[in-house]
Order: structure tokens, then C-alpha cells, then sequence
């Protein structure tokens, strides 16, 4: 390749919404946008275990966007792969990564040991993804950059971080590629947040770009005009009058804090009574301090006079095991907050087993349910689960907190990108389900003018 030219391989998010990896070529010099994990459909989880078609050692550096597992939970994997360069970030998403990483590697190996046990594993012995040692030599490469700030992250291709308001620590990446000769600059959105959401600022206006890679999680929907915490007062109403317990599935990262300051707020204002709230997560204490550090420089949008979320007799966090498994005996009106956020994993299966089989309880899913998880699959009508093996009758109500979704949706997307002055050259759609992505590509052409496409897995544009 002649050192002038400048290339982009969509290596995940591609007529998807997991997996993100977008790796930006100059010369010798390499740059790769995210490094997620596939999940969802087990032909995309299995996409985890086959090499990428690029070759890791030959990346120069990565510059993460935020801390879903499905922007950075390949890292690991890639370092065990061989990646050895540096892990560019934001202050924030760097005091996160470790928590959500170590996670992800226990959940690895508990996979591995739960197939193992029971020879449910092609390979003998079913090995985990990434270990903790790779997390350790992982985080070893981390390297913080303040938003706003142009970094040089390889030759020739010099980067910079501007809040999208997804989550605490969320980036766009904005990227100058060439130096002599061909010169280009590319927007990565990264996943756009929402305008006017609790905790999260508004999205930065984006700068000029000769191309954007914009997700497109909601490319065709819009999200319902009821307000999270009116929603939220809603569903606890559900539980006080039948005495249920509400489950709500959460990331612990954004998610868990948001319900908790909203749950605050309307007890404040005494539009719910106090009632039992437990965060059962141990992933969901430690973000919280994250969150509660960056209060003060308005990067995590909190009322310090109601008492930050962590405060509150009524909120119990359980972190151990032993804490977890004392929740069975709880009886409602009360809310659990657990993880995995779209019932692919965690704590929250034995919750959803527990509470969901009994009538008057409540599931309130609060976030993007990926196809083929079980929220998705409950969220489309589907009343019975499996867990572990075992078919679960749902016999409590499941509902649709939509607006708590910290995706921008369709009219949030054509806001965010109406901020550009001037047209780019093309726009590339990704991080969505076929039809959301190709719906929010025409929209663009038809709206703004702007020459779109839709990237297929691995295909590679010469820019
Ligand atoms: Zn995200």
C-alpha cells in the first residue's frame, strides 16, 4: 500500500449492533476505533472466537470510546492475541475499564467452568475467552487523554476525544489522518447519547469531518415522549399496588446510577414513598464511586442536595454472594437493580427466576435489548425463558422503560449530525440492525443531501 493512502475496515458494528471494531489504516501506521465483544445471536458471540481479519499485532494503537462491553471487552483478547500498543482513553473511561474488565474476565471463566462441568463444550476443556492476567497486561496499556485534547495515536494519525453524553467517560473520536499529501479527517460517533437525559451532558456538537461512522441503534425509531422519571414513577406504582417486586435489569455503567438518582428524586418529592431498594452488583458500587468522583466537573450530571445516589437507608448494595442469594426471600413492594442489563448473564437470572414466576411482580427493561438475548425475547412477547438449561414460565408483567434507552434515537441522530458544518463526503452507517442502519442512511440522503453507506462485516473503503 502506498504510504498516501488512507483506508477504513468495518470489523464489527456492521449490520450489527455488537462487536464494534473500525480500524483506520495510514501507511505502516494503524488505528483502531473500539474493540468490542459480539453478543446477542450465538453466530455473532461465536464471531469472538475466530480470528479478526486483521492481524492484532500489526495495530498501532486503540482508542476506546466508552466502557459497554461491546466497545471494549475484545481488548483483552486482542492483547492475548498480541496487541501490544497503547489503549488511548478518557480520564473517566479509564478508572471504569478495570472494573468492567475484570468482570468480564470472571464471567469467562465461569463460563468455561459451568460448560466444563457440564461437558456442554466442543473443546476439552472449554477455555475462556481472555483471562484476568490478559485484563492486567491489558489495563498495563492504558494511556489517558483529556477530552478535547489532540493526541497522537500513530503516525500520521492524530485523534481527539469530545463528550457524546452516552455515558461517564463516552467519546466521539474525531481523527486527522496524513500529514503530507492526502489529508482526511473521520468523526467515529461512537454511541450517541440523549439531549437532556439525567447524569449525561448533551452530545458536542460534532466538528467538520470529510467522513462520519455513525451508529444507528434507533436509525428508525423514535423513543416515547413520557419523561425516564415519570416512567419510572409509573412502573413503582405497578409493584405498590400489587406488592410485587420490580426487577429491572441494568448496566452497571450508566444504567444502575441513573435509576438510583431517579429513584431519589421521586422519593424527595414525594411522589413514591420510601421503599426497600437493592443494587444487588457488585460492579454497580464500584462505577457509582467512578460516577460520584467526576461529579464536580459536570461530566456526571448529579444534585449533590439530594444526596447523590449512594445515600439513603433504603438503598442497600449486596456485593457478595452470599448477599445475593438472601434476596430470594424478599417480599414486595421493593425494587431490584441487578446486571446483566439485557438478561444475558449475572446475577439478575436468578432474580428474574425467582420474583418474574410470581404474579404482581414486575420486569422493567431500561435500556437496548439485542436480538436474540432474553430481554429481546421477552421484550417481542415471548413468555417463557430459559436459564441455565431450565424453561421459566414468566408470570409477572414485563415493560418497556424506553425512555431510559441512552441512545439518541432517530430525530437525536439527525440533531447530532445537523451539527456539522458542511457536508462530509459520505457517511457510514453502522451499529445497528440492518433495517435501523439502512432506514437512517436514507433518512440522511433524503433529509441532508449527504452520499451514505452501509458497511458490510469486514469490508474495507479507500477514503
Ligand atoms: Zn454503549
Amino acid at each position: 500500500m502506498p504510504t498516501e493512502t488512507i483506508s477504513l475496515g468495518f470489523h464489527g458494528a456492521a449490520r450489527t449492533v455488537t462487536g464494534s471494531k473500525y480500524l483506520l489504516r495510514r501507511g505502516g501506521a494503524s488505528l483502531l476505533v473500539d474493540c468490542g465483544m459480539f453478543q446477542g445471536l450465538k453466530e455473532l458471540r461465536l464471531r469472538n472466537w475466530t480470528a479478526p481479519a486483521f492481524d492484532p499485532k500489526a495495530v498501532t494503537a486503540v482508542a476506546l470510546t466508552h466502557t459497554h462491553i461491546d466497545h471494549c471487552g475484545y481488548l483483552p483478547r486482542l492483547v492475548r492475541s498480541g496487541f501490544a500498543g497503547q489503549v488511548l482513553c478518557t480520564p473517566p473511561t479509564a478508572d471504569l475499564l478495570p472494573i468492567v474488565l475484570k468482570d468480564a474476565a470472571k464471567l469467562q471463566q465461569e463460563d468455561a467452568d459451568f460448560f466444563n462441568k457440564h461437558g456442554l463444550s466442543k473443546h476439552k476443556p472449554a477455555e475462556p475467552l481472555f483471562t484476568e492476567d490478559d485484563v492486567e497486561r491489558t489495563l498495563g496499556l492504558l494511556q489517558v487523554v483529556e477530552y478535547g485534547r489532540p493526541f497522537k495515536a500513530a503516525e500520521a494519525l492524530e485523534a481527539t476525544f469530545l463528550d457524546v453524553g452516552h455515558i461517564l467517560g463516552s467519546a466521539m473520536v474525531h481523527v486527522r489522518a496524513g500529514s503530507d499529501g492526502v489529508q482526511r479527517t473521520v468523526l467515529f460517533s461512537g454511541d450517541v447519547g440523549r439531549y437532556d437525559a439525567p447524569l449525561t451532558p448533551d452530545p458536542t456538537v460534532p466538528p467538520p469531518s470529510d467522513y462520519v461512522v455513525v451508529e444507528s441503534t434507533y436509525g428508525n425509531r423514535t423513543h416515547g415522549a413520557e419523561r425516564p422519571i415519570d416512567e419510572l414513577e409509573r412502573v413503582v406504582k405497578m409493584v405498590l399496588k400489587t406488592g410485587g417486586v420490580l426487577l429491572v435489569p441494568a448496566f452497571a455503567v450508566g444504567r444502575s446510577q441513573q435509576l438510583l438518582y431517579l429513584l431519589r428524586q421521586l422519593e424527595s418529592a414525594g411522589r413514591i414513598p420510601r421503599l426497600p431498594i437493592h443494587v444487588d452488583s457488585p460492579m454497580a458500587f464500584a462505577t457509582t464511586e467512578v460516577y460520584l468522583k467526576y461529579l464536580e466537573s459536570g461530566q456526571a450530571r448529579m444534585d449533590p442536595l439530594t444526596g447523590g445516589p449512594m445515600v439513603g437507608e433504603n438503598i442497600r448494595l449486596h456485593k457478595s454472594v452470599e448477599e445475593s442469594r438472601r434476596l430470594a426471600d424478599l417480599r414486595g413492594p421493593a425494587v431490584v437493580i441487578a446486571s446483566s442489563g439485557m438478561l444475558a448473564g449475572g446475577r439478575v437470572l436468578h432474580h428474574l427466576k425467582n420474583f418474574l414466576t410470581r404474579e404482581g411482580s414486575v420486569l422493567a427493561i431500561a435500556g437496548y435489548q439485542a436480538m436474540g438475548t432474553r430481554g429481546r425475547l421477552l421484550l417481542d412477547g415471548k413468555r417463557t425463558v430459559k436459564i441455565y438449561g431450565e424453561e421459566i414460565v414468566i408470570r409477572g408483567s414485563v415493560v418497556d422503560m424506553d425512555g431510559f434507552s441512552g441512545h439518541g434515537d432517530s430525530n437525536e441522530l439527525m440533531r447530532w449530525l445537523g451539527g456539522l458544518s458542511g457536508a462530509p463526503r459520505k457517511v457510514f452507517v453502522t451499529h445497528g440492525e440492518p433495517d435501523q442502519s439502512a432506514a437512517l442512511g436514507e433518512r440522511i440522503t433524503r433529509e441532508k443531501g449527504w452520499a451514505t453507506h452501509v458497511p458490510e462485516m469486514d469490508e474495507q473503503v479507500e477514503l
